[in-house]
Protein backbone atom coordinates (compact mmCIF):
# COMPACT_ATOMS: atom_id res chain seq x y z
CA UNK A 1 0.00 0.00 0.00
CA UNK A 2 1.15 3.51 -0.53
CA UNK A 3 1.69 3.62 3.61
CA UNK A 4 4.30 0.59 2.86
CA UNK A 5 2.07 -1.74 4.83
CA UNK A 6 1.58 -5.28 2.94
CA UNK A 7 -1.81 -5.38 2.04
CA UNK A 8 -3.22 -9.20 0.56
CA UNK A 9 -6.30 -9.16 -1.75
CA UNK A 10 -7.74 -12.00 -2.95
CA UNK A 11 -8.73 -12.99 -6.41
CA UNK A 12 -9.98 -15.58 -8.62
CA UNK A 13 -9.80 -16.88 -12.02
CA UNK A 14 -12.10 -19.43 -13.57
CA UNK A 15 -11.37 -21.63 -16.47
CA UNK A 16 -14.89 -23.14 -17.37
CA UNK A 17 -13.94 -24.88 -20.93
CA UNK A 18 -11.81 -24.30 -23.79
CA UNK A 19 -12.69 -26.91 -26.64
CA UNK A 20 -13.60 -24.10 -28.70
CA UNK A 21 -10.27 -21.92 -27.95
CA UNK A 22 -8.37 -20.19 -25.61
CA UNK A 23 -10.54 -19.40 -22.34
CA UNK A 24 -11.84 -15.70 -22.20
CA UNK A 25 -13.53 -13.67 -19.77
CA UNK A 26 -13.18 -10.22 -18.17
CA UNK A 27 -11.94 -9.46 -14.32
CA UNK A 28 -14.08 -7.65 -11.58
CA UNK A 29 -13.26 -5.68 -9.22
CA UNK A 30 -15.60 -5.57 -6.56
CA UNK A 31 -15.98 -6.41 -2.98
CA UNK A 32 -18.41 -8.70 -3.37
CA UNK A 33 -16.88 -11.05 -6.10
CA UNK A 34 -16.54 -14.42 -5.08
CA UNK A 35 -15.57 -18.14 -6.37
CA UNK A 36 -19.07 -19.58 -7.09
CA UNK A 37 -20.14 -15.66 -9.40
CA UNK A 38 -16.66 -16.26 -11.24
CA UNK A 39 -17.36 -20.00 -11.69
CA UNK A 40 -21.23 -19.17 -13.17
CA UNK A 41 -19.94 -16.31 -15.16
CA UNK A 42 -17.16 -18.46 -17.13
CA UNK A 43 -19.72 -21.15 -18.05
CA UNK A 44 -22.18 -17.84 -18.77
CA UNK A 45 -18.98 -16.82 -21.49
CA UNK A 46 -18.37 -20.29 -22.74
CA UNK A 47 -21.86 -19.83 -24.07
CA UNK A 48 -21.39 -16.83 -25.01
CA UNK A 49 -18.63 -17.38 -27.13
CA UNK A 50 -19.74 -20.55 -28.67
CA UNK A 51 -23.37 -18.86 -29.71
CA UNK A 52 -21.91 -16.07 -31.71
CA UNK A 53 -19.24 -18.70 -33.05
CA UNK A 54 -16.13 -17.19 -32.05
CA UNK A 55 -13.41 -19.44 -31.49
CA UNK A 56 -12.72 -19.13 -27.55
CA UNK A 57 -14.12 -20.84 -24.48
CA UNK A 58 -15.00 -19.84 -21.53
CA UNK A 59 -13.35 -17.86 -18.51
CA UNK A 60 -13.78 -14.98 -15.79
CA UNK A 61 -11.79 -13.89 -13.43
CA UNK A 62 -12.13 -11.27 -10.07
CA UNK A 63 -10.16 -9.25 -6.89
CA UNK A 64 -12.36 -8.78 -4.31
CA UNK A 65 -11.77 -5.28 -3.42
CA UNK A 66 -13.65 -1.82 -3.39
CA UNK A 67 -11.28 0.22 -5.66
CA UNK A 68 -12.52 3.73 -5.21
CA UNK A 69 -11.01 3.17 -2.11
CA UNK A 70 -7.96 2.53 -2.95
CA UNK A 71 -5.20 5.11 -4.80
CA UNK A 72 -4.49 4.98 -8.23
CA UNK A 73 -0.94 3.45 -7.32
CA UNK A 74 -2.38 0.91 -5.13
CA UNK A 75 -4.67 0.05 -8.20
CA UNK A 76 -1.81 -0.72 -10.51
CA UNK A 77 0.30 -2.61 -7.72
CA UNK A 78 -3.00 -4.59 -7.66
CA UNK A 79 -3.64 -4.89 -11.18
CA UNK A 80 0.13 -6.19 -11.75
CA UNK A 81 0.11 -8.35 -8.58
CA UNK A 82 -2.52 -9.81 -10.12
CA UNK A 83 -1.25 -10.69 -13.49
CA UNK A 84 2.30 -12.33 -11.04
CA UNK A 85 0.03 -14.44 -9.31
CA UNK A 86 -1.67 -16.11 -12.21
CA UNK A 87 1.50 -16.68 -13.95
CA UNK A 88 1.33 -19.09 -17.20
CA UNK A 89 -2.36 -19.86 -16.31
CA UNK A 90 -2.97 -17.01 -19.06
CA UNK A 91 -1.47 -16.08 -21.97
CA UNK A 92 -2.58 -15.31 -25.57
CA UNK A 93 -3.26 -18.82 -26.23
CA UNK A 94 -4.30 -20.06 -22.79
CA UNK A 95 -6.46 -17.36 -21.10
CA UNK A 96 -7.01 -13.92 -22.43
CA UNK A 97 -8.85 -11.68 -19.81
CA UNK A 98 -10.32 -8.38 -20.82
CA UNK A 99 -12.49 -5.64 -18.83
CA UNK A 100 -15.90 -5.80 -16.55
CA UNK A 101 -16.83 -4.25 -13.40
CA UNK A 102 -14.95 -1.55 -12.55
CA UNK A 103 -11.96 -2.40 -14.53
CA UNK A 104 -11.12 0.05 -17.00
CA UNK A 105 -8.86 0.06 -20.60
CA UNK A 106 -5.83 1.46 -18.12
CA UNK A 107 -5.93 -1.46 -15.60
CA UNK A 108 -5.91 -4.04 -18.75
CA UNK A 109 -2.96 -1.88 -20.29
CA UNK A 110 -0.91 -2.94 -16.75
CA UNK A 111 -1.82 -5.81 -16.96
CA UNK A 112 -0.45 -6.48 -20.64
CA UNK A 113 2.70 -4.26 -20.07
CA UNK A 114 3.31 -6.39 -16.36
CA UNK A 115 2.74 -9.71 -18.82
CA UNK A 116 4.98 -8.47 -21.58
CA UNK A 117 7.78 -7.66 -18.74
CA UNK A 118 7.83 -11.01 -17.28
CA UNK A 119 8.32 -12.55 -20.84
CA UNK A 120 10.74 -10.00 -21.88
CA UNK A 121 8.78 -9.09 -24.92
CA UNK A 122 5.77 -7.12 -25.93
CA UNK A 123 2.44 -9.40 -25.47
CA UNK A 124 -0.11 -7.54 -26.37
CA UNK A 125 -2.95 -10.33 -27.28
CA UNK A 126 -2.50 -11.70 -23.55
CA UNK A 127 -5.41 -9.61 -22.52
CA UNK A 128 -8.22 -7.54 -24.83
CA UNK A 129 -10.07 -3.55 -24.16
CA UNK A 130 -6.85 -1.80 -24.10
CA UNK A 131 -6.22 1.39 -25.04
CA UNK A 132 -5.56 2.56 -28.64
CA UNK A 133 -2.14 3.18 -28.21
CA UNK A 134 -1.02 0.38 -26.70
CA UNK A 135 -2.87 -2.46 -29.02
CA UNK A 136 -6.53 -1.68 -28.39
CA UNK A 137 -9.34 -1.76 -31.60
CA UNK A 138 -11.12 1.01 -32.96
CA UNK A 139 -14.98 0.78 -32.54
CA UNK A 140 -14.33 -1.45 -29.28
CA UNK A 141 -15.96 1.44 -27.06
CA UNK A 142 -20.10 0.78 -28.77
CA UNK A 143 -19.49 -2.52 -30.15
CA UNK A 144 -21.68 -4.20 -27.52
CA UNK A 145 -24.02 -1.50 -28.82
CA UNK A 146 -23.72 -1.78 -32.34
CA UNK A 147 -23.93 -5.46 -32.36
CA UNK A 148 -27.33 -5.12 -30.25
CA UNK A 149 -28.71 -3.04 -33.16
CA UNK A 150 -27.91 -5.58 -35.32
CA UNK A 151 -29.73 -8.27 -33.61
CA UNK A 152 -32.54 -5.77 -33.23
CA UNK A 153 -32.76 -5.02 -37.02
CA UNK A 154 -33.13 -8.57 -37.14
CA UNK A 155 -35.68 -9.23 -34.78
CA UNK A 156 -37.64 -6.33 -36.13
CA UNK A 157 -37.29 -8.10 -40.01
CA UNK A 158 -38.57 -11.48 -38.50
CA UNK A 159 -41.20 -10.37 -36.91
CA UNK A 160 -42.50 -7.87 -39.50
CA UNK A 161 -42.86 -5.29 -37.32
CA UNK A 162 -42.74 -1.74 -39.24
CA UNK A 163 -39.83 -0.04 -38.78
CA UNK A 164 -41.42 3.25 -38.72
CA UNK A 165 -43.91 2.68 -36.14
CA UNK A 166 -41.55 1.36 -33.97
CA UNK A 167 -41.08 3.35 -30.13
CA UNK A 168 -38.70 2.26 -27.84
CA UNK A 169 -37.69 2.95 -24.59
CA UNK A 170 -34.10 2.54 -23.34
CA UNK A 171 -33.26 1.65 -19.57
CA UNK A 172 -29.36 2.66 -18.43
CA UNK A 173 -27.59 5.87 -20.22
CA UNK A 174 -24.03 4.68 -19.89
CA UNK A 175 -21.25 2.93 -22.00
CA UNK A 176 -24.07 0.64 -23.90
CA UNK A 177 -27.10 2.40 -23.08
CA UNK A 178 -26.30 5.99 -25.15
CA UNK A 179 -24.45 4.03 -27.53
CA UNK A 180 -27.79 2.21 -28.49
CA UNK A 181 -29.96 4.92 -28.08
CA UNK A 182 -27.26 7.38 -30.28
CA UNK A 183 -26.93 4.78 -33.17
CA UNK A 184 -30.70 3.51 -33.31
CA UNK A 185 -31.10 8.06 -33.43
CA UNK A 186 -29.01 8.51 -36.23
CA UNK A 187 -30.38 5.23 -38.31
CA UNK A 188 -34.07 6.98 -37.81
CA UNK A 189 -36.05 5.15 -34.89
CA UNK A 190 -37.62 6.79 -32.39
CA UNK A 191 -36.37 6.65 -28.84
CA UNK A 192 -39.06 8.22 -27.00
CA UNK A 193 -37.56 7.46 -23.72
CA UNK A 194 -33.97 6.89 -21.81
CA UNK A 195 -33.36 6.40 -18.10
CA UNK A 196 -30.04 6.30 -15.96
CA UNK A 197 -29.69 5.75 -12.23
CA UNK A 198 -31.49 9.19 -11.04
CA UNK A 199 -34.92 8.55 -13.07
CA UNK A 200 -36.10 8.69 -17.02
CA UNK A 201 -37.23 11.55 -19.41
CA UNK A 202 -40.07 10.48 -21.77
CA UNK A 203 -40.55 12.42 -24.91
CA UNK A 204 -43.66 15.24 -24.48
CA UNK A 205 -45.85 15.36 -27.76
CA UNK A 206 -46.56 19.04 -26.95
CA UNK A 207 -43.18 19.70 -26.98
CA UNK A 208 -41.56 21.03 -30.28
CA UNK A 209 -38.23 20.90 -28.28
CA UNK A 210 -37.36 17.50 -28.45
CA UNK A 211 -38.40 16.75 -32.23
CA UNK A 212 -35.48 15.85 -34.05
CA UNK A 213 -34.26 19.06 -36.06
CA UNK A 214 -33.12 17.57 -38.93
CA UNK A 215 -34.35 18.52 -42.00
CA UNK A 216 -36.86 16.66 -44.33
CA UNK A 217 -37.20 13.59 -41.57
CA UNK A 218 -40.32 12.65 -39.51
CA UNK A 219 -38.41 10.87 -37.20
CA UNK A 220 -40.70 11.44 -33.61
CA UNK A 221 -37.49 10.86 -31.20
CA UNK A 222 -35.81 12.49 -28.00
CA UNK A 223 -32.77 14.04 -29.96
CA UNK A 224 -30.18 11.65 -29.17
CA UNK A 225 -27.17 14.06 -29.44
CA UNK A 226 -28.58 16.85 -27.24
CA UNK A 227 -29.36 14.38 -24.52
CA UNK A 228 -25.87 13.37 -24.55
CA UNK A 229 -24.99 16.95 -24.23
CA UNK A 230 -27.25 17.58 -21.46
CA UNK A 231 -26.02 14.57 -19.47
CA UNK A 232 -22.27 15.41 -19.70
CA UNK A 233 -23.00 18.85 -18.58
CA UNK A 234 -25.76 18.14 -15.45
CA UNK A 235 -24.35 14.11 -14.81
CA UNK A 236 -28.10 13.03 -15.69
CA UNK A 237 -30.74 13.28 -18.28
CA UNK A 238 -32.82 13.47 -16.20
CA UNK A 239 -34.77 17.38 -16.78
CA UNK A 240 -33.95 17.61 -19.78
CA UNK A 241 -36.00 20.42 -21.61
CA UNK A 242 -39.38 19.40 -23.02
CA UNK A 243 -39.65 16.15 -21.92
CA UNK A 244 -41.53 14.56 -18.67
CA UNK A 245 -39.41 13.29 -15.47
CA UNK A 246 -40.40 9.60 -15.12
CA UNK A 247 -38.91 7.16 -12.93
CA UNK A 248 -37.21 3.57 -14.17
CA UNK A 249 -40.64 1.66 -13.45
CA UNK A 250 -42.69 3.93 -15.53
CA UNK A 251 -40.28 3.69 -18.09
CA UNK A 252 -40.27 0.14 -17.97
CA UNK A 253 -44.13 0.08 -18.09
CA UNK A 254 -44.57 2.28 -21.36
CA UNK A 255 -46.57 1.54 -23.65
CA UNK A 256 -43.77 1.19 -26.38
CA UNK A 257 -42.99 -1.27 -29.00
CA UNK A 258 -39.35 -1.72 -27.85
CA UNK A 259 -37.82 -2.30 -24.59
CA UNK A 260 -33.83 -2.18 -24.62
CA UNK A 261 -32.63 -2.57 -20.44
CA UNK A 262 -29.47 -1.38 -20.73
CA UNK A 263 -28.55 -0.73 -16.95
CA UNK A 264 -28.62 -3.51 -14.20
CA UNK A 265 -29.74 -7.27 -13.51
CA UNK A 266 -32.95 -7.85 -12.27
CA UNK A 267 -34.80 -5.04 -13.82
CA UNK A 268 -37.79 -6.65 -14.88
CA UNK A 269 -39.23 -9.35 -12.21
CA UNK A 270 -42.21 -11.33 -10.46
CA UNK A 271 -43.01 -7.48 -9.13
CA UNK A 272 -43.22 -5.61 -12.34
CA UNK A 273 -43.80 -7.44 -14.70
CA UNK A 274 -47.84 -7.46 -15.05
CA UNK A 275 -47.32 -3.94 -15.97
CA UNK A 276 -44.60 -4.44 -19.47
CA UNK A 277 -46.11 -3.36 -22.48
CA UNK A 278 -43.59 -3.94 -24.75
CA UNK A 279 -43.69 -6.63 -27.73
CA UNK A 280 -39.54 -7.38 -28.39
CA UNK A 281 -37.17 -6.92 -25.70
CA UNK A 282 -33.34 -6.52 -26.38
CA UNK A 283 -31.21 -7.09 -23.10
CA UNK A 284 -28.40 -5.62 -23.54
CA UNK A 285 -27.90 -5.77 -19.96
CA UNK A 286 -26.69 -8.55 -18.40
CA UNK A 287 -29.44 -10.57 -16.65
CA UNK A 288 -31.96 -7.39 -17.10
CA UNK A 289 -34.99 -10.23 -16.56
CA UNK A 290 -35.85 -12.38 -13.90
CA UNK A 291 -36.48 -16.42 -14.52
CA UNK A 292 -39.96 -15.95 -13.14
CA UNK A 293 -40.65 -12.63 -15.16
CA UNK A 294 -39.05 -14.38 -18.28
CA UNK A 295 -41.92 -17.28 -18.15
CA UNK A 296 -44.29 -14.59 -17.74
CA UNK A 297 -43.11 -12.70 -20.42
CA UNK A 298 -43.10 -15.57 -22.63
CA UNK A 299 -46.34 -16.60 -22.03
CA UNK A 300 -47.65 -13.20 -22.86
CA UNK A 301 -45.79 -13.91 -26.49
CA UNK A 302 -43.36 -10.82 -25.85
CA UNK A 303 -40.35 -11.61 -28.05
CA UNK A 304 -36.88 -11.28 -26.03
CA UNK A 305 -33.43 -11.66 -27.33
CA UNK A 306 -31.08 -12.79 -24.17
CA UNK A 307 -28.22 -11.20 -23.19
CA UNK A 308 -26.10 -13.72 -24.12
CA UNK A 309 -26.55 -13.37 -27.79
CA UNK A 310 -27.72 -8.91 -27.79
CA UNK A 311 -24.55 -8.03 -26.16
CA UNK A 312 -22.13 -10.59 -27.57
CA UNK A 313 -20.82 -7.56 -29.05
CA UNK A 314 -18.07 -6.86 -27.11
CA UNK A 315 -17.09 -10.26 -27.19
CA UNK A 316 -17.20 -10.35 -30.60
CA UNK A 317 -15.15 -7.22 -31.11
CA UNK A 318 -12.47 -8.47 -28.19
CA UNK A 319 -11.78 -11.70 -30.28
CA UNK A 320 -10.88 -9.00 -33.37
CA UNK A 321 -8.63 -6.83 -31.48
CA UNK A 322 -6.67 -10.34 -30.04
CA UNK A 323 -6.77 -11.33 -34.07
CA UNK A 324 -4.65 -7.71 -34.91
CA UNK A 325 -2.54 -8.56 -31.78
CA UNK A 326 -1.41 -11.67 -33.24
CA UNK A 327 -1.14 -10.54 -36.60
CA UNK A 328 0.16 -6.91 -35.69
CA UNK A 329 -1.94 -5.39 -38.43
CA UNK A 330 -4.51 -3.56 -37.68
CA UNK A 331 -7.92 -2.66 -39.28
CA UNK A 332 -10.21 0.43 -39.63
CA UNK A 333 -12.81 1.05 -37.24
CA UNK A 334 -15.48 0.67 -40.58
CA UNK A 335 -13.72 -2.91 -40.79
CA UNK A 336 -14.45 -4.05 -36.87
CA UNK A 337 -17.90 -2.89 -37.82
CA UNK A 338 -18.45 -4.73 -40.73
CA UNK A 339 -17.15 -7.59 -39.74
CA UNK A 340 -19.36 -7.49 -35.99
CA UNK A 341 -22.46 -8.48 -38.74
CA UNK A 342 -21.69 -12.30 -38.23
CA UNK A 343 -23.94 -11.82 -35.02
CA UNK A 344 -26.80 -11.64 -37.45
CA UNK A 345 -25.78 -14.88 -38.93
CA UNK A 346 -25.72 -16.19 -35.25
CA UNK A 347 -29.33 -14.33 -34.66
CA UNK A 348 -30.36 -16.37 -37.93
CA UNK A 349 -29.80 -19.49 -36.22
CA UNK A 350 -30.76 -18.96 -33.02
CA UNK A 351 -34.29 -18.05 -34.82
CA UNK A 352 -34.13 -21.02 -36.78
CA UNK A 353 -33.37 -23.32 -33.61
CA UNK A 354 -36.44 -21.78 -32.04
CA UNK A 355 -38.65 -22.23 -34.80
CA UNK A 356 -37.96 -26.07 -35.04
CA UNK A 357 -37.93 -26.32 -31.71
CA UNK A 358 -41.14 -24.52 -30.94
CA UNK A 359 -39.20 -22.85 -27.71
CA UNK A 360 -38.06 -19.11 -26.85
CA UNK A 361 -34.97 -17.63 -28.47
CA UNK A 362 -33.98 -17.54 -24.79
CA UNK A 363 -33.99 -21.30 -24.40
CA UNK A 364 -32.94 -21.90 -28.26
CA UNK A 365 -29.65 -20.09 -27.45
CA UNK A 366 -28.50 -22.63 -25.54
CA UNK A 367 -28.77 -26.21 -27.49
CA UNK A 368 -26.58 -24.02 -30.75
CA UNK A 369 -24.04 -22.85 -27.83
CA UNK A 370 -23.92 -26.07 -26.05
CA UNK A 371 -23.96 -28.32 -29.37
CA UNK A 372 -21.23 -26.80 -31.31
CA UNK A 373 -18.84 -27.22 -27.61
CA UNK A 374 -20.37 -31.08 -27.29
CA UNK A 375 -19.27 -31.54 -30.63
CA UNK A 376 -15.16 -30.14 -30.23
CA UNK A 377 -15.66 -31.91 -27.46
CA UNK A 378 -16.24 -34.89 -29.06
CA UNK A 379 -14.04 -34.48 -31.94
CA UNK A 380 -11.24 -34.08 -29.68
CA UNK A 381 -11.26 -35.63 -26.53
CA UNK A 382 -13.65 -38.86 -27.59
CA UNK A 383 -16.00 -37.91 -24.61
P1 LIG B 1 -22.23 1.77 -17.24
O1 LIG B 1 -21.83 1.80 -15.82
O2 LIG B 1 -21.48 2.57 -18.24
O3 LIG B 1 -23.76 2.26 -17.37
C1 LIG B 1 -24.80 1.83 -16.55
C2 LIG B 1 -25.97 2.80 -16.69
O4 LIG B 1 -27.07 2.30 -15.95
C3 LIG B 1 -25.70 4.19 -16.14
O5 LIG B 1 -26.28 5.15 -16.99
C4 LIG B 1 -26.41 4.20 -14.80
O6 LIG B 1 -26.81 5.49 -14.42
C5 LIG B 1 -27.58 3.33 -15.14
N1 LIG B 1 -28.24 2.75 -13.98
C6 LIG B 1 -27.70 2.24 -12.86
N2 LIG B 1 -28.66 1.83 -12.03
C7 LIG B 1 -29.84 2.06 -12.66
C8 LIG B 1 -31.19 1.83 -12.32
N3 LIG B 1 -31.52 1.27 -11.17
N4 LIG B 1 -32.11 2.19 -13.23
C9 LIG B 1 -31.76 2.74 -14.41
N5 LIG B 1 -30.53 2.97 -14.77
C10 LIG B 1 -29.57 2.65 -13.90
O7 LIG B 1 -22.30 0.23 -17.65
P2 LIG B 1 -22.35 -0.39 -19.12
O8 LIG B 1 -20.97 -0.76 -19.54
O9 LIG B 1 -23.16 0.48 -20.01
O10 LIG B 1 -23.10 -1.78 -18.83
C11 LIG B 1 -24.50 -1.84 -18.73
C12 LIG B 1 -24.96 -3.29 -18.76
O11 LIG B 1 -24.53 -3.90 -19.97
C13 LIG B 1 -24.41 -4.16 -17.62
O12 LIG B 1 -25.40 -5.11 -17.29
C14 LIG B 1 -23.23 -4.85 -18.28
O13 LIG B 1 -22.92 -6.08 -17.63
C15 LIG B 1 -23.79 -5.07 -19.66
N6 LIG B 1 -22.76 -5.30 -20.68
C16 LIG B 1 -21.84 -4.34 -20.96
C17 LIG B 1 -20.90 -4.56 -21.96
C18 LIG B 1 -19.92 -3.48 -22.35
O14 LIG B 1 -19.26 -3.66 -23.39
N7 LIG B 1 -19.82 -2.36 -21.63
C19 LIG B 1 -20.86 -5.79 -22.64
C20 LIG B 1 -21.81 -6.78 -22.31
C21 LIG B 1 -22.76 -6.51 -21.34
Amino acid sequence: MDSGEIKVFKGFRSQYNDALGSFKGGIRFHPKVNLSEVKALSAWMTWKCAVVGIPFGGGKGGIIVDSKKISKEELERLSRGYIQALGDFIGPQIDIPAPDVYTTSQIMDWMMDEYSKTKGYNVPGVVTGKSLEVGGTKGRKYSTSQGGVYVFEKAVERLKMNPKKINIAIQGFGNVGAFVAEILFALGYNVVAVSDSRGGILLDENSSNCRNKIKNTKQYSLNIMEVIKFKKDTGSVVDFPGTKNITNEQLLALDVEVLIPSALENAITEKNVGKIKAKLIVELANGPVTPEADKKLDKKGVVIVPDILANAGGAIVSYFEWVQNLQNYYWEEEENVAKLKVIERAFDEVWNKKESLNISIRLATYPVAVERVAKAEKLRRNI
